[in-house]
C-alpha cells in the first residue's frame, strides 16, 4: 500500500480487501471515494457508524451456522467435500492429498504467514499440481491469490481449490445459505458468483504467470451447500463466464487508488476509531474528522449506491448540495452538465441564460415541462 494510501487510513480500524468486497467495489463504477477507501482497507461499516449510519450487524446465527456447516463438510479426511467432488465433478479421488495453506497452519509450519509468503506457497503448489508433480496435492484449503484492484494488489483467500482429474483446476466455494429440495436462493446464488469471479481471475492470472493458459482454470464453479435443513452438503455447478468477463471489465476501469490518494491534500486522514468509553465531545471531534477526511475524496453518487455502507452519508451530502445525483442517476444523466437543482431550475424558469449546447438542450426539455404544468395547474 502506497504511503498516501497508508496517510488517509491512519490509524482509523481496517479491514482487507475480500472477494465479496471486490465485487462490490467495482459496482461503484467511477466512484474514487469508494476506490480510495477500499484501497486504504478503511473499515467501511465501522466508518460509516461513526458517520451516523445504524449498526451493521451480521447474525451470530448464521456465522455459527456458517462456520458449524463447514467443519462438518471438512470432518473426517473431508469425506463429506470428498463425496460431493465425486458426484459434482466426476473427480475420481482415490487418494486424497491435500495442502492446507490457511494463515494458521502456515505459520505453524513456517514461524510466519504473511499474504506474501502465503501467495508464494499457493503458486508453488499450483505449479506442481499442474505439470503434475509426483505427489503433488490434488486438493489445496485457503490458497491465497494475489488480484490488482485499482493498481494495488489485494489477497484473496479461496475455500478449496480442487484439480480435477482432466487437468484443470476448480474452485470449490462453501457456502451457508440452504438448498432447499436442490434449489438455492437464485439471488445468494448470483451473489456467490460474482464472488467466485474475484478468485477465478485471481487464478487465471496465477496460471498465466505460471506459463499455463489461463484455460486451465474452469469457470465453471462448484458451490457446496447444506441441503434442506440439515448438516449434509448438497453441490452446485454454476456457471460463471459472463461475471467473469463483466469483472474483467470493471477491473480494468477503475481508476488507479494510489494516484488519487497522491491528490488528496496532505492533512486529509482519518481519525483514530473512537473507543467504547469515549465520551461525546471525543466522538463527535472523531466524527468531525471523519466528514473531512471522506468530504476531500469526490463522490460518484448514483443509484448503485444503496448497498454501499456510506450510502447515508453520501446521499445527505448530496440533498445538502443540492445536487442532481440525488435526484437519481437518470435524471442526473439527462441533465448533463447541469449539476445542480438549483442550476437545473433556474435554466427552466429563464431565470439563467444557458452558456452551452447541454445547458439549452436542458432548458428546452425543462421549460416545455414547466409550461405544461402551468397550463395543467391553470386549466
Ligand atoms: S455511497 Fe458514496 S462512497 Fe459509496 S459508492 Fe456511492 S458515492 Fe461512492
Amino acid at each position: 500500500m502506497s504511503d498516501a494510501l497508508a496517510r488517509l487510513r491512519g490509524s482509523f480500524r481496517s479491514s482487507r480487501l475480500d472477494a465479496r468486497r471486490i465485487a462490490s467495489t467495482v459496482e461503484q463504477p467511477g466512484c474514487g471515494r469508494r476506490t480510495l477507501l477500499d484501497a486504504a482497507h478503511v473499515h467501511l461499516n465501522d466508518l460509516a457508524q461513526l458517520l451516523g449510519a445504524p449498526e451493521a450487524r451480521q447474525s451470530p446465527f448464521a456465522i455459527t451456522r456458517g462456520n458449524a456447516f463447514e467443519r462438518n463438510v471438512m470432518a473426517d479426511g473431508m469425506a463429506g467435500l470428498l463425496a460431493v467432488l465425486r458426484a459434482r465433478l466426476g473427480m475420481a479421488i482415490t487418494e486424497v492429498r491435500q495442502i492446507d495453506l490457511s494463515a494458521e497452519q502456515v505459520a505453524a509450519t513456517f514461524g510466519r504467514s504473511t499474504n506474501r509468503v502465503r501467495a508464494r506457497l499457493t503458486l508453488d503448489r499450483l505449479r506442481e499440481m499442474l505439470v503434475d508433480s509426483p505427489g503433488s496435492a490434488n486438493l489445496l484449503r485457503h490458497p491465497l491469490f494475489a488480484i490488482e484492484v485499482a493498481g494495488v494488489t489485494q489477497y484473496v483467500e479461496a475455500d478449496v481449490l480442487a484439480f480435477v482429474d482432466r487437468g484443470s483446476l476448480q474452485i470449490v466455494e462453501i457456502k451457508s445459505f440452504m438448498s432447499l429440495d436442490g434449489r438455492p436462493d437464485p439471488a445468494k446464488v448470483a451473489d456467490a458468483a460474482r464472488q467466485s469471479a474475484v478468485y477465478v481471475i485471481a487464478m487465471q492470472d496465477a496460471a498465466v504467470s505460471l506459463g499455463f493458459p489461463s484455460s486451465v482454470v474452469a469457470t465453471r464453479v462448484l458451490l457446496v451447500l447444506p441441503r434442506d435443513f440439515t448438516f449434509q452438503p448438497d453441490g452446485h455447478i454454476v456457471e460463471v463466464v459472463s461475471n467473469v468477463r463483466r469483472l474483467r471489465r470493471q477491473l480494468s476501469a477503475l481508476p488507479d487508488a494510489s494516484a488519487l490518494a497522491d491528490a488528496l491534500a496532505p492533512g486529509v486522514s482519518l481519525p483514530s476509531l473512537p473507543t467504547k468509553g469515549a465520551s461525546a465531545m471525543e466522538l463527535e471531534a472523531a466524527r468531525i474528522q471523519a466528514a473531512a477526511a471522506v468530504g476531500a475524496i469526490d463522490p460518484r453518487f448514483g443509484d448503485g449506491c444503496t448497498t454501499c455502507p456510506l450510502f447515508r452519508f453520501c446521499r445527505d451530502e448530496s440533498r445538502a448540495a443540492g445536487s442532481v445525483a440525488a435526484l437519481g442517476s437518470a435524471i442526473a444523466a439527462d441533465l448533463g452538465d447541469v449539476t445542480t437543482i438549483e442550476e437545473a431550475l433556474a435554466l427552466a424558469r429563464g431565470e439563467r441564460l444557458p452558456s452551452t449546447p447541454a445547458e439549452q438542450a436542458v432548458q428546452a426539455a425543462l421549460g416545455a415541462a414547466l409550461d405544461q404544468l402551468r397550463r395543467l395547474e391553470a386549466g
